[in-house]
């Protein structure tokens, strides 16, 4: 993509951060999380993060500038149909009536601005995606991505753009310039609370027999009626015939802790090393933290198995090139918090968890601890000892699959 890059340091390759006024005021209307792109960008600043470097210490950050994407882009992987529906805001009632047809009701309400913010948005990941594949960073940062519900023909799940799946589309292009031509292989890793249907469904080869370029791998909850619903949510099973062994899940029952996010990361790295990823696309919806209204998880920032912890394997010890998109969070201070900190952890300038946060014109919505810590609630962990060794026996099966699809592998 054409971006406009404002360099603002002296190191090679700083993590690049996507950001515009435009994008993040179209963003703050989303109406699921009203202000949140406000109160993270404004964090952010708060702590200086983004700002030009004076003395000798090496520019973290840079920010880079996000164009619209164009119908094109758009039409990668969106219809023409839903397209044309969601991004004229017709209010007659011929055009209402196609509202259910298109998902657009209920939790994914028209709103007004919608054009703007599918291009906006799925501009931004896509030039997220476009710096790390063009080796202008090797880390690409948007908070406003990660729109994992949002299918080829149907917003869902508080989504209207798949951002996710227009860039794992973008990144598995064959780079024209690279010696010899190689086929890039992208991960994508989701972290939200929920299950990640649309991206998985994307690239869903049921009872595939070859290797595939994309694999995905989603860490949620699930549970009868909770949303979204798909068989795919569930552990997968070898032996049923549709199984993939690119499309995967680890689902988690309530109360999911540090502990038990330490204790199935070991399953997460190793399909990572069998898979050898070229482009890892983390989706860090916020969600599952202690603290959201979705009060379902009890994940936390900081400490040996938390959410900080774990993008700070992906992202400095890792091989491959990274970026880190944003999801669900409901809570929008703690989202603030959390992304706030995530960036710093990229950065690898970690901020102190419980320092005060700075004083500035939105201080108060940090009240009553004024720090960045996201701490642990009392709820109990509910995943038990025998169901973690199940994840683990069902994953010695998965894996020894995978490896086999890898090593007979031409890509
Ligand atoms: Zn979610």
């Amino acid at each position: 993509m054409d971006s406009r890059v404002e360099s603002t340091g002296l190191r090679a390759k700083p993590v690049a951060y996507i950001f515009s006024e435009d994008l993040v005021k179209i963003s703050s209307r989303l109406p699921s999380n009203r202000n949140r792109s406000f109160l993270v960008y404004s964090l952010v600043q708060a702590y200086g993060l983004l700002t030009k470097c004076t003395g000798q210490a090496p520019q973290r950050f840079l920010v880079v500038r996000p164009r619209p994407a164009g119908k094109k882009e758009l039409l990668a992987y969106h219809t023409h149909d839903y397209l044309e529906y969601a991004m004229n805001q017709s209010s007659d009632a011929q055009h209402l009536l196609g509202a259910s047809e298109f998902g657009l009701e209920d939790d994914c309400p028209m709103f007004h601005g919608i054009n703007d913010y599918i291009t906006q948005v799925a501009g931004a990941t896509l030039t997220g995606a476009a710096v790390i594949r063009n080796d202008v960073s090797d880390v690409s940062i948007c908070w406003d991505g990660g729109r994992h519900h949002a299918k080829k023909a149907q917003a869902s799940g508080y989504c209207y753009v798949a951002d996710c799946v227009l860039a794992i589309l973008f990144l598995k292009r064959t780079v024209p310039s690279a010696q010899p031509l190689k086929k890039p292989r992208v991960m994508y890793l989701d972290l939200d609370l929920h299950f990640s249907d649309a991206v998985s469904q994307a690239f869903f080869r049921p009872g595939s027999t070859t290797a595939a370029q994309v694999l995905t791998l989603s860490i949620h909850h699930t549970a009868p009626g909770f949303f979204p619903i798909s068989p795919l949510a569930s552990l997968p099973d070898v032996n049923d015939p549709t199984f993939d062994p690119f499309t995967l899940s680890v689902p988690l029952t309530a109360g999911a802790s540090a502990k038990t996010f330490l204790r199935i990361w070991p399953i997460i790295e190793h399909v990572k090393d069998i898979f050898r990823p070229d482009f890892i696309i983390v989706q860090c919806g916020l969600d599952g933290l202690a603290g959201d209204p979705m009060a379902t998880f009890n994940w936390s920032l900081g400490g040996e198995g938390s959410l900080g912890w774990c993008i700070h394997r992906i992202v400095h010890e890792w091989q491959g090139k990274k970026m880190l998109l944003g999801g669900g969070g409901y809570n929008t201070p703690n989202a603030a918090r959390a992304w706030t900190y995530l960036t710093s952890v990229a950065g690898g300038i970690p901020l102190s968890l419980d320092a005060d946060i700075p004083e500035y014109s939105a201080y108060l919505q940090f009240k009553p601890s004024f720090t960045l810590d996201i701490p642990a609630g009392n709820m109990q962990d509910q995943n038990t000892e025998e169901y973690l060794q199940t994840i683990e026996a069902t994953y010695e099966g998965i894996t020894s699959v995978l490896h086999s699809r890898m090593v007979s592998s031409t890509l």
